[in-house]
């Protein structure tokens, strides 16, 4: 018998709003004391009263537009009961029945993940149970996250292995940080991926009985524990085991997941409209502008890239996996049309800028007054394309404008790396190498290109470097 798996996630997402869901209360980092940014609303004192927060409904507009969802005008703030000593309501404020955000999808190598819905929530606090490596004999509850809002977003299972599970991660979290709804730190949580995995004999329409995965902090988690757990259900299949409905943690350590608890339903959530809550009413308008305040987004972005500059998607994946480095990339851009000096553009920045980016750590919010000054790689790209600089030139070219801020233009004829293309020089310096390389040239008629390397090395020892290889060649193939 053959499996295949069917997976699908659902991602927490934190907005990034100065204040939470449904209070003003600032939001803090989690180096801020314990309950320093709290309120009635958010620690539920009796008669304290939520208002949704504007931005975080328009962050959640957004994100529906970026996941292709047609989004509700109107949409209604559901409770979600449950009792946990962090979430001081004994609810949780989510979307149930009409959530903002419905019906998207996410392209991953040219395959539709249908997104199911994507809905505002609140956050809960956190329960600590010690203090650096000191155990509390109470556990004590801060409150500072309580109220922060949150996204979810829904993919059906559509999934069918965990390497497109990791892709739809990494596509997701290029879009959420692109349109600036969130910086997606999974180490800070401000993005949170549970995942639940099933598997069928292949060929199949039936789904198998589905298994909840939680407590995966990275990309790699989610890939790893996804094999670990198609693993586990197949050989429990070939078994002649039952798969149960459940919850599992994964153990990142061990490496295998474990039960955490049998599968809650939804009812037992007994969800309800918020009665504190009026049902949210956005006019189309709103809607609309919230899109085109988008622009452009990043898969719009490298189609085009494709069919304008025919480079290949692998090349642009980079300039177009934030939005920083994509303005980076305009800016070239702005300077020239040229297709051969854009494609040496990429090959820079691919190679060099992003080689300087990450080696003197640059945030990617200062790329724009820190990176590389975008008119030196314009510069250098133009005259590898006007031949006026080989490769290994260009190399120390861009070495030199970051050391000393001088345009590459000038830096060329300064280090004297300008290449020459002046046929009949060149043409002196090949014929004298063929009759010193007497011998290589036979073999290299005789039909072997490498045997150019002594021929090649006198032109550039005598050119001093600055002779174009391929009019070396040119001229070598033409005697
Ligand atoms: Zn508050």
């Amino acid at each position: 018998m053959e499996f295949e798996s069917v997976i699908g996630l659902e991602i927490h997402t934190q907005l990034k709003t100065q204040t939470k869901m449904f209070c003003s209360c600032k939001i803090v980092d989690s180096n801020s004391p314990a309950n320093s940014s709290i309120c009635p609303v958010c620690t539920a004192q009796p008669g304290a009263l939520p208002k949704p927060n504007e931005k975080a409904v328009e962050m959640a507009i957004k994100i529906g537009h970026a996941l292709n969802c047609s989004i509700n005008k109107f949409s209604v703030f559901a409770r979600k009961n449950y009792f946990y000593p962090d979430l001081p309501k004994g609810y949780q404020i989510s979307q149930y029945e009409l959530p903002i955000c419905e019906n998207g999808y996410i392209e991953i190598s040219n395959k539709k993940i249908r997104i199911k819905r994507a809905h505002l929530e609140e956050d809960a606090g956190k329960s600590l149970h010690a203090i650096g490596s000191e155990k509390l004999e109470h556990t004590l509850v801060d409150f500072n996250r309580c109220g922060v809002p949150l996204v979810e977003i829904v993919s059906e299972a559509d999934m069918r292995t965990p390497d497109e599970a990791y892709e739809y991660l990494t596509e997701l979290k290029k879009l959420l940080r692109w349109i600036d709804v969130s910086n997606c730190d999974m180490e800070k949580g401000e993005l949170r991926c549970d995942v639940n995995v099933s598997i069928r004999e292949k060929g199949t329409e039936k789904f198998g009985t589905k298994v909840e995965i939680k407590n995966l902090n990275s990309f790699k988690a989610v890939k790893d524990a996804l094999n670990y757990e198609i693993k586990r259900q197949t050989e429990a299949k070939l078994k002649g085991e039952n798969i149960e409905h459940e919850t599992r943690l994964w153990d990142a350590s061990k490496g295998i997941t474990v039960v955490m608890r049998t599968k809650e339903m939804a009812n037992d959530y007994r969800y309800f409209p918020d009665p504190d809550l009026p049902p949210l009413n956005i006019e189309e308008e709103k809607i609309e502008n919230i899109k085109k305040s988008l622009g452009k987004l990043p898969y719009q972005i490298k189609k085009e890239y494709v069919l304008k500059f025919g480079v290949k998607e692998e090349d642009i994946e980079t300039i177009t996996s934030s939005r920083y480095l994509n303005s980076y990339f305009e800016k070239i851009l702005s300077f020239t049309s040229e297709k051969e000096t854009i494609k040496n553009s990429l090959n820079i920045i691919n190679t060099q800028v992003l080689g300087y980016i990450n080696q003197q750590k640059i945030d990617e919010a200062d790329i724009e007054t820190k990176a590389p000054n975008p008119k030196f790689v314009f510069e250098i790209a133009k005259l590898l394309s006007a031949n006026e600089v080989s490769s290994a030139g260009a190399k120390k070219l861009f070495e030199e404008a970051i050391k000393t801020n001088e345009s590459p233009s000038i830096l060329v004829e300064k280090l004297g790396l300008k290449q020459t293309n002046d046929l009949s020089e060149i043409e002196k310096f090949v014929k004298e190498a063929v009759e010193l390389n007497k011998k290589a040239f036979e073999d290299f008629k005789n039909g072997n290109e490498k045997a150019t390397g002594p021929i090649v090395g006198y032109v550039m020892k005598q050119s001093k470097g600055r002779a174009n290889p391929k009019i070396v060649m040119d001229i070598l193939k033409k005697l």
